[in-house]
């Protein structure tokens, strides 16, 4: 699975860091990075609490072609 972020409709509350550490950061402008190009194991499951936690549902996980 591939984590994606609509960076339009991300209003950078940074709950999505505090659930998915490993997975993404902010940079400096606070824009959600993602780290991880693959996700599997606890970083999937990190990835999937952050799509629940985002309250604007700017994070989609879509599988990986
Ligand atoms: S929780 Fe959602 S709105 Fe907040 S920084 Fe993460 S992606 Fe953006």
């Amino acid at each position: 699975m591939k984590l994606e972020v609509d960076v339009k409709r991300c209003e950078g509350h940074g709950l999505c860091l505090q659930a998915a550490p490993q997975v993404l950061h902010h940079n400096e402008n606070s824009e959600v990075v993602i780290d991880v190009e693959v996700l599997s194991g606890e970083a999937l499951a990190q990835a999937e609490a952050a799509v629940r936690i985002c309250p604007v549902a700017a994070l989609r996980l879509t599988p990986k072609p």
